[in-house]
């Protein structure tokens, strides 16, 4: 059977959550037994969003292929089992660069190269490719209805339509029916000419996703179908939850699935969304609270953060806790006085995420010695592992001047130094260690408690590496490298034994945490977290008992 494919496009204002949604579709019909794939488009010029500042765009996504895409794949692959890969995520500027290579190597035998039919062409087969293999394709089209660099995406899908039929093709709209706190009432213009928008590229939408801060009454969505021309029973109130888990459910609620399933004239099995319901269940009855502080440079912009707050979500539901996550700007610590000291004493746990760049470095050395010396919990990521070893090179092992030659070229300490293989390359653009590799695990480590096996493949997204010159002296003083290349060349992950929970890696775990599957470095982390956090509350109590009993305490 030929897969049918589902096109979700936005309205109205960005931010609606098109991606979240598309990724609870494939949810609810995996939940339905069918094979589901997902793929984003994206409108804008650049290749993808690997040289796109996290501040504008967000997290860069790594699959396992090496590709940097687009945050929403993040929410596919923790929603459902598709297996992502480049082919998943399309920028215009990717297209037009696979388009122009053809035109120069003579591939369209002198014709003139156009928007329709060549780079529409080009994105129906893009759309085709991942449609292999399964029931249901699931493609997002990013931007909103209105946009002129999004046109060609929409082209590209009504032509679908005419090609394979009512029957093969659905198109999802997600819009947005605001509520008016003066008027006091739920507004369903903007909806309507989000519509009449996609009406005139000659798109009717099947289906409304109509996003909203309460559930509509009946005469609401009565009114959006009159005006819409859709059925009533496809408007649908696409409500805002606490937990983005929560939105298979409020779908599900809401029959989105039934409704696909009908119009796509797909016979599938009884919904199953038991697992997610646990999920949803343990989110809002948490037997504590666990809190982690995440020391970092883009930390006033989330979605920088997407996939690690997420996995840290799934780190704690492990445990049944809420998660309290408090964002540390790096710079604020740099002074290295008792505030910084009094910034850090409340967490249970102290994360060093990713990053780029020298701003903020200092800061999260002093927190990277807070918690190695203070026996808090600390989780270094890919730079808070080099940072890790920069902070143990210098306060342990002695080597003051210690650093990464990305902050300071002429450091006569490269503890970190640019990836050998990378050497000699100056262009930024999609030129890093990226994607999965096998990383080999010592016997008898932390590493290997928390994956329980020896060998794993996780993702990378990286420019500089750990020197081995400095293997010995590190390695002497008590840092223990756990996790290697399987040729040794690059190291993947150090520990210090001496501590309770001390550990970094060179990848990035936070991309394959999902909310079904926590990954072991996440669950063990805030379970670490968690234990401190008692531990130090007890102590906490018996200062403060004993205190009470002192004879010769004031009284006030
Ligand atoms: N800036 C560091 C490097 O390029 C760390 C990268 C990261 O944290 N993703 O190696």
């Amino acid at each position: 059977m030929p897969a049918k494919y589902i096109f979700v496009t936005g309205g109205v204002v960005s931010s609606l959550g098109k991606g979240l949604a598309a990724a609870s579709i494939g949810c609810l019909l995996e939940s339905r037994s069918l094979k589901v794939n997902l793929m984003k488009f994206d409108p804008y010029l650049n290749v993808d969003p690997g040289t796109m500042s996290p501040f504008q765009h967000g997290e860069v996504f790594v699959t396992d292929d090496g590709a940097e895409t687009d945050l929403d794949l993040g929410h596919y692959e923790r929603f459902t089992h598709a297996k992502l890969s480049r082919d998943n995520n399309w920028t215009t500027g990717r297209l037009y660069e696979q388009i122009i290579a053809k035109e120069r190597r003579g591939d369209y035998l002198g014709k003139t190269v156009q928007v329709i039919p060549h780079v529409t062409n080009e994105i129906k087969a893009a759309m085709k490719k991942v449609a292999q293999d399964v029931d249901v394709a699931i493609v997002e089209i990013g931007g909103t209805v209105g946009d002129i660099e999004s046109l060609p995406f929409m082209e590209a899908i009504r032509q679908m339509r005419q090609e394979l039929g009512r029957e093969h093709t659905l198109f999802v709209h997600v819009t947005l029916v605001p509520f008016i706190a003066a008027a006091q009432e739920l507004k369903t213009k903007p909806t309507q000419h989000s519509v009449k928008e996609l009406l005139s590229i000659g798109i009717q939408p099947d289906i409304l996703l109509c996003r909203t801060d309460r559930f509509l009454a009946k005469e609401i969505k009565s009114k959006i179908a009159l005006f819409c021309n859709v059925g009533e029973e496809a408007v649908i109130t696409a409500k805002d939850v606490a937990s983005v888990y929560e939105v298979p459910l409020v779908f599900a609620h809401e029959g989105v699935d039934t409704l696909v399933l009908k119009y796509l004239h797909i016979e599938a099995k009884d919904r199953d969304l038991s697992k997610w319901e646990d999920i949803v269940h343990r989110v809002y009855n948490p037997k504590d609270t666990v809190t982690i502080g995440i020391v970092g440079k883009y930390v006033e912009y989330e979605d920088s953060y997407k996939s690690l707050k997420e996995a840290l979500v799934h780190g704690a539901l492990a445990h049944n806790l809420k998660l309290q996550i408090n964002w540390i700007e790096a710079e604020g610590l740099e002074a290295g006085d008792a505030t910084c000291e009094a910034q850090l004493e409340d967490y249970d746990g102290i994360l060093v995420p990713g990053g780029f760049g020298k701003r903020g470095i200092e800061g999260m050395l002093i927190a990277i010695r807070y918690a190695r010396e203070k026996k808090v919990p600390y989780f270094g990521i890919c730079l808070g592992m080099q940072t890790a070893c920069i902070e143990f090179a210098r306060n342990v092992v002695g080597l003051e001047e210690a650093n990464s030659s990305e902050f300071d070229p002429a450091t006569p300490h490269r503890v970190i130094y640019k990836l050998r293989e990378l050497r000699g390359v100056e262009e930024l653009g999609g030129t890093m260690r990226l994607g999965a590799w096998t990383c080999k695990i010592e016997p008898d480590t932390l590493a290997h408690r928390i994956y329980g096996k020896l060998e794993i493949s996780e993702r990378h997204r990286h420019r500089y590496e750990f020197n081995r010159e400095y293997e010995e002296p590190m390695t002497a003083a008590g840092l223990r490298i756990s996790g290697s290349t399987p040729d040794g060349t690059y190291v993947e992950m150090v520990e210090l034994p001496d501590h309770p929970h001390f550990i970094g890696c060179q990848f990035h775990p936070e991309f394959k945490s999902k909310p079904l599957e926590p990954h072991p470095l996440f669950s063990t982390f805030v379970g670490a977290a968690y234990e401190h956090g008692q531990k130090r509350r007890e102590a906490k109590k018996s200062v403060a008992v004993e205190m009470f009993h002192r004879p010769d305490r004031v009284r006030v």
